[in-house]
Formats: structure tokens, C-alpha cells, sequence
């Protein structure tokens, strides 16, 4: 997409559980070629924003667009082979089953029918491209030597690279990571965010949720702070740090 265009636009984006109102009316966008972090204290909503957006929870009220076209309502799995790639806080990978075919079952989501059936009765050539694809995204989250290891194996941080290389697997025009960093260490946050900035450069926006501070204030571009389900800012790095009401929402309370 050309920069400046949204690539994602949320509009007055709502979620109630019974009388909990878990996201209030969240407005925010990311644009061609960002990265915009999703912040905010524990239960502010920034899972069940993400859970709205890839249509896995259906919204109570507002609307979801993607390079335009309005997504709201749309099953899943309509969503992520429109290009909406994402991993889950709580890290979901099929345990017995080898990394390098966790990798590729983000490719079969883009076969011509099912995964089940495109598990089932593909064709060697396309076997061949999906795993050829597959191996190409574990080296780029350096995991290449990992490919035959069984997936509950690996360090939960690894766990969330084989995830990311999986989403990456989608081909996606816009990629949604929650909470990427957790469980990593420093050397691998270093290599994660370089990682994640040349995703960015080829032309994939991103938006994560994540609470290490340095590491988001360190790669983003531009924050959306929630809190209590509602939007408290939005701006740069920078700004968002000497922000009162963003402060107070995470000392304060
Ligand atoms: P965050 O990811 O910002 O920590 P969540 O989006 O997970 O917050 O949760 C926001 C609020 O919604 C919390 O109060 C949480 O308990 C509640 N919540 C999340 N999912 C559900 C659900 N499936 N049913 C009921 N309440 C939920
Ligand atoms: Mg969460």
C-alpha cells in the first residue's frame, strides 16, 4: 500500500461481556509502514481489541476497515487471508507437531480450499512451495535450525517466533502481535525489534500490544494508550512518556 494509507481504521470499536464494557468506543488507525504499540495497564482491553479486529470475537458496536474495505463482521479466517496475520498473548501452537509444520499451517490458510483438505490432497509442488515458504520465515526469526524440533519443546520465547513466523507465513499486509517480547531475553528483545523493523520495511504494518517500556519505546512509532477499555492517548513515543494522564494510569492506580 502507498505510504500515508490506512492500512487498518478502527471506529467507535466496542465490547461488552455482560455489563462489562471491556473496549468503549476505541477509535485509532495504523498507517502504511508503521508500527503503532497498543498499551495500557492489565485488562484494559488491548487482547479483546486484537480478538475484534481478526474477528474472533465479534463486535458489539464500530467498525473495523483494512486498506479500505469494511471487515466488520467477517469470520476469521476471511480476515487473515485478507492479510490480517496475528499472534495470541497466550502462545497457540499445536505441541506434538513439528515446528517447521506449525510454520506452514499459516501458509495452508492461503490454499485454495481448506486447511484440512489442503493437508490432505495437495499436490507435491504446492506441499513443496508452502515448506520452501515455511523454512524461509523460521530463518527469519533465526529459528531455522529449530525446524524438525517438536514445537512444545522450544523456550516460550521461541514458541512466540515459531508464531510469528507462522503469521509472517500468511503473506499479511498487516501484522498483530500480542505481547511478542515476553519470555525473551534481552539479547533476543535487541534481535526481535531489528527483526521486526525490516518486517515493517518490506511493507507489513504492525501493531503490538507489549509491556516491556523500553522495548516499545524503542520500535514504535506512534502509541494508543488504553485503559479501562477506553482510549486515554495517542502520539509518539516521546510524548506518551511525559503524557500526565498515562502516567497516572500506571503509577496511580
Ligand atoms: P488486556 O489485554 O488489556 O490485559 P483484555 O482485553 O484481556 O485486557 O481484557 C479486558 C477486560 O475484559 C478485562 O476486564 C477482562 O477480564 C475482560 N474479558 C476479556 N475477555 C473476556 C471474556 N471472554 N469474557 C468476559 N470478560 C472478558
Ligand atoms: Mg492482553
Amino acid at each position: 500500500p502507498p505510504k500515508g494509507e490506512d492500512v487498518l481504521r478502527v471506529s467507535k470499536l466496542r465490547k461488552t461481556f455482560g455489563g462489562l464494557v471491556a473496549v468503549n468506543d476505541v477509535s485509532f488507525s495504523v498507517g502504511a509502514g508503521e508500527i503503532v504499540g497498543l498499551i495500557g495497564p492489565n485488562g484494559a482491553g488491548k487482547s479483546t481489541s486484537f480478538n475484534l479486529i481478526t474477528g474472533v470475537l465479534a463486535a458489539s458496536a464500530g467498525e473495523v476497515r483494512v486498506r479500505g474495505e469494511d471487515i466488520t463482521g467477517w469470520p476469521a479466517r476471511r480476515i487473515a487471508r485478507l492479510g490480517v496475520a496475528r499472534t495470541f498473548q497466550h502462545v497457540k501452537l499445536v505441541h506434538g507437531m513439528s515446528v517447521i509444520d506449525n510454520v506452514a499451517l499459516g501458509r495452508h490458510l492461503l490454499g485454495r480450499a481448506s486447511a484440512v483438505r489442503g493437508a490432505l490432497r495437495l499436490d507435491r509442488e504446492e506441499e513443496a512451495a508452502i515448506f520452501a515458504e515455511a523454512h524461509r520465515q523460521l530463518a527469519r526469526v533465526g529459528l531455522a535450525e529449530h525446524a524438525d524440533a517438536i514445537a512444545s519443546e522450544l523456550a516460550l520465547g521461541q514458541q512466540r517466533l515459531v508464531e510469528i513466523a507462522r503469521a509472517l507465513c500468511l503473506d499479511p499486509v498487516l501484522l498483530l502481535l500480542d505481547e511478542p517480547a515476553a519470555g525473551l531475553r534481552h539479547n533476543e528483545k535487541v534481535a526481535l525489534a531489528d527483526l521486526l523493523r525490516k518486517v515493517r520495511d518490506s511493507g507489513v504494518s504492525i501493531l503490538l500490544v507489549e509491556h516491556d517500556m523500553d522495548f516499545v519505546m524503542g520500535l514504535t512509532d506512534r502509541l494508543v494508550v488504553m485503559n479501562f477499555g477506553a482510549e486515554l492517548a495517542q502520539g509518539r513515543p516521546a510524548e506518551i512518556q511525559r503524557n500526565p494522564a498515562v502516567l497516572e494510569a500506571y503509577l496511580g492506580s
